[in-house]
């Protein structure tokens, strides 16, 4: 399984997800004009789409009009994306539905968006799961088994807000980030990995770090030192490029005699 960020951060998220036969979009958050450029000519079978905020669907519309590519998504987020009804798969929580040999399903998060998911894929191919948890302002009630790659919001320290005197524009950002539905902080992110990272886990990628915040690696640091966990890796938002590589084991195929 391979996964590629695109993007990751407030400005714009999209990771490319590809098994070897099928590639899929996680969230599609850069302008069309960057996005044909990185992607190529590989074919997307699918794109799915967590929540309507612009930094997770700028390209939707270009995407879907000139590659036909099917969105899938809640139909209350497919709703506020414009794209052909044609091209829209409407998905249920945790009805499980399938892209090619991808198995997915998805599960409601609690974010300021019409009705907001997160994905748990299945890859049929390696077995590997990877869970993308994104723009979610709590996640004490989720609770995951035996997942391979965790792909999680990171997005802000709690302690920034930790101060006597805030600007009005910090109480407002405040109101929403400690807010029921807003993001996840580093220490709500520690909290949920304490109790999913188990002896399976093969490796933590931390997301949508706040853009305005450029010591990504002090989030690493933390979360590592948390969990006790070498694999850790905080994405920069600047970075574009690979964060798992790692193509299914060939197993030797046996002629029958
Ligand atoms: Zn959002
Ligand atoms: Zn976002």
């Amino acid at each position: 399984m391979i996964l590629t960020t695109l993007s990751s951060s407030s400005k714009g998220n999209i990771h490319v997800l590809d098994n070897g036969i099928t590639t899929i979009i996680l969230d599609c958050g850069i302008k069309y004009g960057r996005l044909v450029k990185e992607l190529n000519s590989l074919t997307i079978s699918g794109v799915l789409i967590t929540h309507e905020h612009k930094d997770h669907c700028a390209g939707c519309t270009d995407l879907a009009l000139n590659k036909k590519t099917p969105f899938y998504g809640t139909e209350e987020t497919l709703e506020k994306i414009n794209i052909p009804t044609f091209l829209k798969y409407e998905i249920e929580p945790l009805k499980q539905f399938k892209i090619v040999s991808f198995n997915v399903i998805a599960f409601k998060v609690n974010h300021d968006a019409a009705h907001p998911v997160n994905y748990l894929i299945h890859d049929e191919l390696s077995g590997a799961q990877l869970l993308y948890i994104t723009d979610t302002g709590s996640i004490d009630n989720l609770e995951f088994k035996d997942i391979d790659y965790i792909l999680i919001e990171c997005n802000f320290d709690e302690k920034w807000f930790d101060k006597d005197e805030l600007t009005t524009t910090e109480t407002i950002k405040k109101k929403r980030l400690f807010g029921p539905n807003g993001h996840l902080s580093v220490q709500q992110t520690i909290e949920f990995l304490k109790r999913t990272v188990n002896h399976n886990t093969k490796k933590i990628i931390l997301c949508h770090i706040s853009h305005s915040f450029e010591e990504y690696k002090v989030f690493e640091y933390m979360v590592k030192k948390e969990l006790n966990f070498e694999n850790v890796v905080a994405l920069n938002p600047k970075y574009i490029g690979p964060i798992i590589n790692e193509l299914r084991e060939e197993k030797e195929v046996l002629p029958f005699e």
